[in-house]
């Protein structure tokens, strides 16, 4: 988004020059874009629940609940509670990456196991998926921080499995090279229009479609990822195809004992 206008320069009354401003204001639209986009996540994300919060105890402050309608209450409060933690958290997570004060704790860990153990922690829960891990994950070792690398693998998952709400599988697989660590979730979900995907990684992006309405989310999730592979000289990318489901694919870089050392060195500077 530019500005341009030209000022005509005069000397004793004759022309010298014409000095020509061109302001760019893509930042300026780009933080307008931001704060409407925020404005209107927090308005429906964080109202939503805290009104179920509040209708819930109120139901319960007025009448004499049987034990089992009270739990069912309780429960509602507690889920809807839990829902705006994580979006707090994930909100001041991304906040503190930008910002830089984030610090890591990396250390030489196998992206093979965490995956495996994330996997094998989220799949009992979701009963109208398969999980299916392709071949067996070779080792791959990388400098991590692990903690980071669980949210980011958490994150494509809990995507894979709420954008895909008639099931099916999802695929987990994993490719080492000489340089790289690459990571693959593909599900068999609702797909993501091709004019949405270079804007997928941005702060509270949401794709809009009348499938995906009841679908809960903060746009936060990738954005959170992108940058915690990015702080690990890491990137991320999307293939989908719409009604047919969608692949993230991280690449991280892989270690050997040379590079380990020559990172350890580097990060403890
Ligand atoms: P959230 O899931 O909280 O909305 P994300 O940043 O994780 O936020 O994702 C941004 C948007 O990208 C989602 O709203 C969704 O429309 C789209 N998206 C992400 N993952 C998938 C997927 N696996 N299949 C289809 N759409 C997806």
């Amino acid at each position: 988004v530019y500005e341009v206008y030209g000022e005509q320069l005069f000397s004793d009354g004759e022309l010298q020059g014409t000095i020509f401003v061109h302001r760019d204001h893509t930042r300026n639209y780009e933080l307008d874009k931001m704060k409407s986009d925020l404005v209107s996540t927090v308005s429906h994300e964080l109202r939503t629940p805290l009104s179920s919060i509040l209708g819930f105890a109120e139901l319960m402050l007025m009448k004499e609940l049987k034990p089992e309608k009270q739990r069912k209450y309780i429960e509602t409060i507690h889920k809807e509670g839990n829902r705006l933690t994580h979006l707090i958290n994930d909100f001041l997570d991304l906040q503190r990456m930008e910002s830089g004060k984030e610090s890591y704790e990396k250390e030489r860990v196998d992206a093979a196991e965490i995956i495996m153990n994330v996997v094998h922690t989220m799949e009992p829960g979701q009963p109208n998926h398969s999980f299916i891990i392709e071949d067996k994950l070779q080792s791959g070792k990388i400098f991590a921080d692990e903690d980071k690398l669980v949210q980011v693998m958490t994150n494509l998952i809990s995507n894979a499995v709420k954008f895909s709400p008639n099931g099916g599988n999802i695929t987990i697989s994993m490719q080492n090279s000489q340089d790289n660590v690459m990571v693959s979730v593909t599900d068999q979900g609702l797909g993501i229009p091709e004019k949405e995907l270079p804007k997928l990684f941005s702060k509270f992006h949401r794709v809009e479609g009348e499938k995906r309405q009841k679908i809960r989310g903060t746009g936060l999730g990738l954005a959170v990822c992108k940058k915690i592979l990015e702080d690990h000289n890491g990137r991320i990318m999307v293939t989908s195809e719409e009604g047919k489901g969608s692949t993230f694919t991280f690449y991280l870089p892989a270690l050997d004992g040379e590079e380990l050392l020559q990172y350890t060195q580097s990060d403890s500077t």
